[in-house]
């Protein structure tokens, strides 16, 4: 039985160097690989070998997905005590207080200890909590460059942009259809900055959902028979700071949270 819920769990445990050690052509390989049985995770040298081993166990036992959830942040809480948190600070753009690093979030403080200890005011379900453990272990510190790309473009992109599109892009379109007030309230209660001139967009909004990772909404409405169209945008440096498929689990986490937000105006 396999031990993860998708590919994508077990890309997130890989350090993403491409290294080939494993004798696969890349670490999107060996994720495939592991995700389909073929190989085990402990045959990636750079896993480290208690999370290899654990992973390696359930693969004779399936846990249910909030189970899989709750051992993907207890294995990104793992590899956070080996963290300098001064270093982090100075990569991620957080402010470091005490052993804490505050990261802002869409304009929230969200703080975070060196055991992977969250301190927020804002509701830390797992799909903010997973990217910001991601983005303090790999950003890598790269300087905003502001020219906006889609994900396609982004170096890895081309391996993502369509599952993209299906669980973030797709479905975010569809709370904006049908829930017109969705960009207002991200203005008034996530720090959105409406910037005009944009792809031409009706609707083109700036959120900072990490500190070095700006992302872009642009929404066209349906007009002459034209369907809506919605796109997300990222910095070039995007992938540098949270690597593909924290990149993708952050689109997928803040869908998640609109249409949170959607339901509470009785949408959805
Ligand atoms: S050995 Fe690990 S880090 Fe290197 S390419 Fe394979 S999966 Fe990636």
């Amino acid at each position: 039985m396999p031990a993860f819920q998708n590919l994508m769990q077990v890309f997130t445990l890989l350090d993403k160097s491409n290294c080939r050690q494993c004798n696969e052509k890349t670490c999107m390989a060996f994720a495939a690989a592991v995700f389909s049985g073929r190989r085990p995770l402990s045959d990636c040298p750079r896993v480290p070998p208690e999370i290899a081993s654990r992973a390696d166990r359930q693969s004779h036992t399936q846990a249910s997905p909030p189970d899989e959830v709750e051992q993907q942040l207890a294995d990104l809480r793992a590899r956070l005590v080996t963290v300098d948190m001064a270093d982090a600070a100075r990569r991620t753009g957080a402010e470091r207080r005490g052993n804490r690093l505050i990261v802002k979030i869409m304009g929230k403080d969200f703080a975070v200890d060196a055991n992977g200890k969250i301190y927020t005011d804002i509701h830390a379900n797992p799909w903010v909590t997973i990217p910001v453990l991601n983005y303090i272990l790999h950003c890598k510190g790269a300087p905003v460059q502001d020219q906006w790309v889609p994900l396609r473009e982004l170096p890895s992109g081309g391996d993502w942009y369509r599952l993209f599109g299906q669980r973030c892009e797709k479905p975010m379109k569809k709370i904006a259809d049908v829930y017109p007030e969705l960009f207002s309230d991200l203005v008034d209660i996530f720090n959105g900055q409406p910037v005009g001139g944009q792809f031409q967009a009706d609707v083109a909004l700036v959120l900072r959902p990490l500190p070095r990772i700006p992302l872009l909404i642009c929404y066209w409405q349906a007009e002459d028979g034209m369907e809506s169209n919605l796109n997300l945008f990222f910095d070039a440096s995007a992938e540098a700071n949270l690597g593909i498929s924290g990149i993708y689990a952050l689109g997928t986490g803040i869908t998640r949270m609109f249409e949170k937000l959607a339901q509470r105006h009785g949408i959805g």
